[in-house]
C-alpha cells in the first residue's frame, strides 16, 4: 500500500533525539486519515558512514576505528556521564571517524557540521549542483544500499524533505536530485526552518523551481495539507508522533522527548532575534492537551524531556508545576519575575526540572535595554542563586558583538560571569551576526558576510569600532582563556552541547537504577 506523505530529516544535524517538526506533520496527517511515515536519515546517515568507514591508514586512527561500535554504545550509555573524560573521548573519536569518513569527499563532517569543497550551502547555483552531482556526497553509499530501498517499500506519492540547518542543505540538495532520478513520478515537496528563513527575505524568487515541486515556509502541516485538500485547524496542536522513530539509536546517555508547548515567542522583543523581525504569531497549546499528551507519554520509556519552546513563559511553568511532566526536563526561559521567588524556583526544581537555558546575552545593562531584552542584571544575579540553591542547572548564553557593545560592555559582562561563576554550570559564548532582514541594518554599514543569494547574515561597519575582528580576539584570547570561564568551558559537553548537558546533572548518578 502506498503512503500519502514521507517526510525526510536529511544529515546532517545533532543527532542527539528525533526531529519534532516532521513528527508533529506525521500526527496532523493521521488526524486527517492521511497516511505518513518518517526517516530520520540524518541519524541512519551518521550510523551509516561510522560502520562503513574504511579501515584508516593513519596509526592514530586505527584507535577510534577499532572502538568505534564501542564509543557509540558508550554515549548511550547513562552510565558514561559518570565519567566526563570518558565521554568526551567517545564523542571526540566517533567525530574523528566523520571526519575521517568525508574527507575522502573533499568534505567535513562532524556531528554538528557539513561542508563540501565547491558546494556553498548559501549559494543556489552550488546546491542545484550538488542535485546534478549527488555521487560525490558521502552519504551516496547510504542512500542507495538503505535509503531508496525504504523509499521504494513505501511507494510515497509526496516526499517531503525537512531543512532546517545549513549543515543539512548540501545533502538535502544532493538526496533531492536522486529522489528525482530514482523516482521521477513522486512529488518532491522542501519546507522546515532554513528553507522559511530563506523564503521570508525580501525579493525571494524560488531558485529551485525546476528541481522542487513545492516549497513551503513556516508551520509545515500548514503547507502541506491543503496539498491535499485538507486544511489545518489552527487551534489543534497536534501531538508529535515518534513512532516510526522509537527503536532508533540516538546518541544519547538516555531517551530525549522532544516537545512543545508553544509556536513563536510570547516575548518577540529581542532586536537582533528572527521572531522579533518576522513578527511570528505566538500560539499556547491548551494546558488540557499538555496534560493528555504527558499521560500518553508515561506510557513509554523516556529519560529526559526536551521543550524546544523559544521560551516558557511563567504560565506554561506553573502548570508544569502543578502537572509534572513525564521525566525530568530542560528548556528556555527568559528571567523572569517568578524566577525571583525560592519557592517557585523549588517547586520548578520538584517538577523535574534540571536545567534551563537563559538568554543573558549581555551584562551591561545598557545593552540589555537597547536590545531590549527585558532584563534587570540585578534579577539576574538572584536568579541564578535560586536555580543553584534549588539543583537546577544554569545554561547561559552570550552574545558578543552586537551593534549596542563595546569593548568596555563587553569586558562587564566577563566580570560579570566570573563573579557569578559558583551559579553558572554552563556558558555558550557567540558572536553576533546582522541577520540581512534586521530592522537595524538601515542604521549601519552593511556588506555580504559571505558570498552568495542565500545568505542570512551581513558583516557590518560596527557603530562604536567594536568590528568582528576584535570581538573575535577578545572572545577567544581573553574571555575563553580566563581561568574561571576556562573552567566553566572544560565541563561543556563538546559537540552535543545543551543536548547532553542535562545529562550531567546529579540526578542521573542519583536514580542510576531506574535508566
Ligand atoms: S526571548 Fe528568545 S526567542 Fe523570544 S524574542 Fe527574545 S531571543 Fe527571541
Amino acid at each position: 500500500m502506498s503512503t500519502d506523505l514521507l517526510l525526510i530529516y536529511p544529515p546532517v544535524a545533532r543527532p542527539a533525539e528525533p526531529p519534532i517538526g516532521i513528527a508533529q506533520i506525521k500526527s496532523a496527517f493521521n488526524h486527517h486519515n492521511l497516511s505518513c511515515s518518517i526517516i530520520d536519515a540524518n541519524l541512519e546517515g551518521l550510523r551509516y558512514v561510522i560502520k562503513h568507514c574504511p579501515s584508516p591508514q593513519s596509526s592514530d586512527l586505527q584507535f577510534a576505528f577499532r572502538f568505534r561500535e564501542q564509543h557509540q554504545r558508550s554515549i548511550r550509555s547513562p552510565h558514561t556521564c559518570a565519567v566526563y573524560d570518558a565521554y568526551k573521548r567517545a564523542v571526540l573519536e566517533l567525530n574523528r571517524i566523520l571526519q575521517a569518513s568525508g574527507a575522502r569527499y573533499n568534505a567535513s563532517i562532524s556531528f554538528t557540521d557539513y561542508k563540501q569543497l565547491d558546494y556553498r550551502p548559501t549559494e543556489s547555483s552550488h546546491l542545484l549542483q550538488a542535485a546534478a552531482k549527488a555521487r560525490n556526497n558521502p552519504f551516496y553509499s547510504y542512500f542507495k544500499t538503505s535509503l531508496k530501498h525504504k523509499i521504494e517499500n513505501q511507494q510515497p506519492l509526496m516526499i517531503g524533505f525537512s531543512l532546517i540547518y545549513l549543515s543539512q542543505a548540501v545533502t538535502t540538495f544532493a538526496l533531492i536530485g536522486l529522489v528525482r532520478e530514482w523516482f521521477p513520478g513522486v512529488k518532491i515537496v522542501l519546507g522546515g526552518g532554513l528553507l522559511t528563513s530563506w523564503m521570508s527575505q525580501p525579493g525571494w524568487r524560488n531558485p529551485f523551481s525546476g528541481l522542487v515541486d513545492e516549497c513551503v515556509a513556516g508551520c509545515g502541516e500548514n503547507g502541506l495539507l491543503p496539498l491535499f485538500q485538507k486544511t489545518r485547524d489552527s487551534k489543534i496542536f497536534c501531538r508529535p508522533d515518534y513512532s516510526d522513530v522509537k527503536s532508533a539509536h540516538y546518541f544519547s546517555p538516555g531517551r530525549i522527548l522532544p516537545y512543545t508547548t508553544s509556536s513563536g515567542c510570547y516575548w518577540r522583543r529581542c532586536r537582533f532575534c528572527p521572531e522579533h523581525v518576522e513578527q511570528n504569531r505566538y500560539q499556547q497549546k491548551q494546558h488540557q492537551q499538555i496534560t493528555e499528551d504527558f499521560a500518553y507519554y508515561h506510557r513509554s520509556r523516556i529519560d529526559l524531556v526536551h521543550f524546544t519552546d523559544n521560551a516558557l513563559p511563567a504560565s506554561m511553568l506553573r502548570h508544569l508545576i502543578a502537572e509534572p511532566p513525564p521525566a525530568p526536563w530542560y528548556g528556555y526561559v527568559r528571567f523572569i519575575d517568578e524566577l525571583l521567588d525560592i519557592d517557585f524556583c523549588r517547586a520548578l526544581a520538584r517538577s523535574g526540572c534540571i536545567m534551563l537555558q537563559l538568554g543573558l546575552e549581555s551584562a551591561a545593562q545598557e545593552v540589555l535595554d537597547a536590545m531590549c531584552k527585558g532584563i534587570q542584571i540585578e534579577h539576574v544575579s538572584l536568579i541564578l542563586k535560586n536555580l543553584n540553591d534549588v539543583g537546577i542547572f544554569t545554561f547561559i548564553y552570550l552574545l558578543f558583538g552586537t551593534p549596542w557593545e563595546d569593548e568596555h560592555r563587553a569586558k562587564k559582562t566577563l566580570d560579570f560571569v566570573v563573579s557569578h561563576s559558583n551559579w553558572i554550570q554552563y556558558i555558550n559564548p557567540a558572536i553576533f551576526n546582522l541577520p540581512v532582514n534586521s530592522l537595524d541594518v538601515q542604521n549601519l554599514v552593511t556588506r555580504p558576510f559571505y558570498p552568495g543569494d542565500l545568505s542570512l547574515y551581513h558583516d557590518f561597519d560596527h557603530p562604536k569600532g567594536w568590528h568582528r575582528s576584535r570581538v573575535r580576539h577578545f572572545v577567544q584570547k581573553e574571555f575563553r582563556v580566563h581561568s574561571t570561564i576556562k573552567k566553566i568551558m572544560a565541563k561543556h559537553p563538546p559537540l552535543f552541547s545543551s543536548a547532553h548537558a542535562p545529562f550531567f546533572h546529579p540526578f542521573f548518578p542519583a536514580d542510576r537504577g531506574k535508566l
